[in-house]
Parts: structure tokens; C-alpha cells; sequence
């Protein structure tokens, strides 16, 4: 690898070592993996590596491989990564600056958040690469018709059957990112986009259709993304807020009712 600076043997056989330590430790902090041990020279030179991995630059391969196939942020699942965050920040983990596994792709925002919010009392994010959520429901969402408004909540479900700790970990995150309330912003639009197929699902097959939309919709968004996607756990619900279902979806995503029986005029022009 080119580093832009001779490496001895042994040089390169400390960094392997704390890569093995970043290993055993799941990307969790350690002191050692700030590396002093190792001479300044050799901090400095992998530091400033970091820098190749830009587009154009000697390492950018790393970069792209990162990237390949991750086309919404890990984290919030709401913007396309474009930028990668170093779970353990770079500038105190100099040795890990270009260690591939303590690369992560995310948004701006979301990197920007968390590195602002750094603590070394060796929780706070959950690494994706090492803390592997089981395949369970652990993202909640409330929802409620105010007037004709859609109002929304989303929170951790504290009595998922997570791993010690994760629950807490993964609600500390939430708040840190601001995520409930970035999420409430995207729904708003996100819904406004079903609203055809929900008017014209109920008129044809009333409030057990539009459950079995949303439904659908929801098993769509799991595959895509994953289950506790902001996307799905707000379709799942919905399919449970009879409210919603029974009809109290007009009052949010109304179609003038002349709009509705044009279509109707038409249906019956095209049929005649
Ligand atoms: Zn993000």
C-alpha cells in the first residue's frame, strides 16, 4: 500500500496488531488503539493516508468498495451516504484513520451529529459492522389525525428482545441524531406520494384493502431497506390505526371530491 512514506516490516506488523485489538475489541474503545505506542512518524504518515482516499487519490479503491451497494445512510435512512464517518474518530484513533472496518458510509448530517457528540465511555454508537441487531421489530412509531394533519412519532421499543444494552444505546442515538423529528418531516411526503392508491383502494375495497396496502406497501420497504426502517414501521402503523383506515386518511391526503367522480365519469365513458 502506498503510504507516500517508507514503513519498516515492523512497523507494519504493530498496525496488523491493533487492527487484531479493533478486532477483539468490536470497534469498541480502547486506549491502545490510539496507537501510543507507535512512533510519531508512523501516526502522522497513516493519518494523512486518509486523505488518498479521495476521489482521484493513490487509496480511493478503499473508498469505492465502502460505498458499493449502500445507497441510503445506515443510520437514518434518509439521505445517501456521501461521506465516511470513522467510528472511532480519527483524529484520537490515528491508526485506524484507513482501517477499512472502522470506515463507515453516512450522511452529512449524521456524520456531522455524531462526531460532534464523541465520548470515550466506550458505548454510545452502535458499530454496524460488530453489533448485529436481531431480525425483530425494535423501531416504534405513534400515529394520530389532528384536523388534516398526520401527526407522528417514532421511539425505540424498549421491550425489544435486543442485546443487553442495545435499547438504550440505540435511544441515545436516536435522540442524538435528532432522528424523530427527521423523520416526521420525510412522512409528510412519503405518504402524500400513496395517496392515489389509498383513495382509490378504499373505494373499492373499504378499509380491509387499504390495511392490506399498507401492508404490502410495508413488506415492499422491508425488502428494500430493512424492518426497522423509518419507511415500514410507519406503514405498519398506520394499517393498525383504524382511524386512518377507515377512512380518516381523506382528511389528510384529500382529493376534492369532483376529482373522484370525474374518474368515475371517465370509467364509465370508457366502459360504454
Ligand atoms: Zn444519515
Amino acid at each position: 500500500m502506498d503510504l507516500g512514506h517508507d514503513i519498516t516490516d515492523s512497523e507494519v506488523d504493530e498496525v496488523v496488531e491493533l487492527y487484531d485489538r479493533y478486532e477483539e475489541e468490536h470497534g469498541g474503545f480502547c486506549d491502545e488503539l490510539k496507537g501510543g505506542h507507535l512512533s510519531t512518524s508512523l501516526l502522522d504518515t497513516i493519518h494523512a493516508a486518509y486523505e488518498k482516499t479521495q476521489e482521484g487519490r493513490s487509496l480511493f479503491s478503499i473508498r469505492e468498495a465502502l460505498f458499493k451497494g449502500v445507497d441510503l445512510c445506515p443510520v437514518c435512512g434518509i439521505d445517501p451516504p456521501t461521506e465516511l464517518d470513522h467510528h472511532l474518530p480519527q483524529s484520537e484513533f490515528k491508526p485506524l484513520s484507513i482501517h477499512t472496518r472502522n470506515l463507515v458510509p453516512m450522511c452529512h448530517l449524521c456524520n456531522h451529529t455524531k462526531l460532534a457528540g464523541f465520548d470515550e465511555d466506550g458505548a454510545g454508537f452502535l458499530h454496524p459492522y460488530y453489533d448485529l441487531i436481531p431480525n425483530i421489530d425494535f423501531v416504534k412509531a405513534t400515529v394520530t389525525i389532528d384536523g388534516a394533519a398526520l401527526v407522528t412519532s417514532f421511539a425505540i421499543d424498549l421491550a425489544a428482545a435486543l442485546p443487553a444494552g442495545f435499547a438504550d444505546r440505540l435511544r441515545d442515538q436516536m435522540v442524538e441524531l435528532d432522528l424523530d423529528s427527521r423523520y416526521q418531516k420525510e412522512v409528510n411526503t412519503y405518504i402524500t406520494s400513496h395517496a392515489a392508491a389509498l383513495h382509490l383502494t378504499f373505494r373499492s375495497s373499504g378499509q380491509e384493502g387499504v390495511r392490506k396496502l399498507l401492508q404490502l406497501q410495508a413488506n415492499y420497504e422491508t425488502k428494500a431497506f430493512h424492518r426497522n426502517h423509518w419507511r415500514p414501521v410507519l406503514l405498519r402503523a398506520l394499517k393498525k390505526f383504524d382511524a386512518f383506515t377507515a377512512g380518516g386518511f381523506t382528511n389528510v391526503l384529500t382529493i376534492p371530491d369532483d376529482v373522484i367522480d370525474d374518474l368515475d365519469d371517465e370509467d364509465e365513458a370508457d366502459a360504454g
